[in-house]
């Protein structure tokens, strides 16, 4: 199974990622997290997007297919792979086809999770995240059980830099005019389902599950 998940900034694309990867076991790659690992650990990857992701900008498509493109040919997980935040743009898309195609894979599904404007930037605004172990929470919809706590490792839960609502307008906007083009690209070739994001995540989630089973 190789599926995409796209979807706004705090549509809560990574909150269904974790239920779809428990389920369905396959391997999850978000070029987000991918590019947080890189700054915190200071590579020179990670040096050269700390200011572009902090800004919310898009990285290059060079730097970023190279990244997945790396990151694919490594992958051998027996159920397949999941890309989270990859696409985003149609120069990224038609990249992705080409190396699937030489690869002889095929895109099984791309789950669009959309919500509405105030939502997202609600869930933006509140979203932390484990320093340690990366579980997201919101300080409302689903809040430790200690304040600032992780309840799996028990380490400090931050806000990303880019989880301010000046940056999270423009991340949208960002989205708005170089993402969402993909949903007419992937509609197109029949491989688009969508869901309402504004739902609760196990709502969102039954739906998605019954349209991969
Ligand atoms: P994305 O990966 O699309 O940016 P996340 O999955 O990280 O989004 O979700 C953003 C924030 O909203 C997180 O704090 C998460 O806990 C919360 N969240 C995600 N989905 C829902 C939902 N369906 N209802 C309420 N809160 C949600
Ligand atoms: P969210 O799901 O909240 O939008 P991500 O974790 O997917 O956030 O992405 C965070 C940031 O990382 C983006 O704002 C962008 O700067 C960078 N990024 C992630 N994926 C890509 C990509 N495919 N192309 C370019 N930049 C990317
Ligand atoms: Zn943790």
């Amino acid at each position: 199974m190789i599926l995409i998940l796209l979807g706004p900034p705090g549509a809560g694309k990574g909150s269904q990622a974790k239920l779809i990867v428990d389920e369905f076991k396959v391997n999850h790659i978000s070029t987000g997290d991918i590019f947080r690992k890189n700054i915190k650990e200071e590579t020179d990857l990670g040096l050269k997007v700390k200011d572009i992701i902090a800004k919310g900008e898009l990285v290059s498509d060079e730097l970023t297919n190279e990244l997945v493109f790396e990151t694919l040919s490594k992958e051998n997980t027996p159920a397949g792979f999941m890309l989270d935040g990859y696409p985003r743009n149609i120069n990224q898309a038609k990249a992705l086809d080409k190396w699937l195609e030489e690869n002889n894979k095929e895109v099984t599904e791309v789950i669009l999770v959309d919500a509405d404007v105030n939502v997202l930037i609600e869930r933006i605004s509140g979203r932390r995240v484990c320093k340690n172990c990366g579980a997201t929470y919101h300080v409302k919809n689903l809040p430790p059980k200690v304040e600032g706590i992780c309840d799996v490792c028990g380490n400090e839960l931050v806000q990303r830099p880019d989880d301010n609502e000046e940056t999270a307008r423009d991340r949208i906007e960002v989205y708005n005019e170089q993402t969402s083009p993909l949903i007419d690209y992937y509609e197109k070739s029949g491989r688009l389902a969508r869901f309402d994001g504004n739902e609760d995540i196990d709502v969102v989630y039954e739906h998605v599950r019954n349209s991969l089973k």
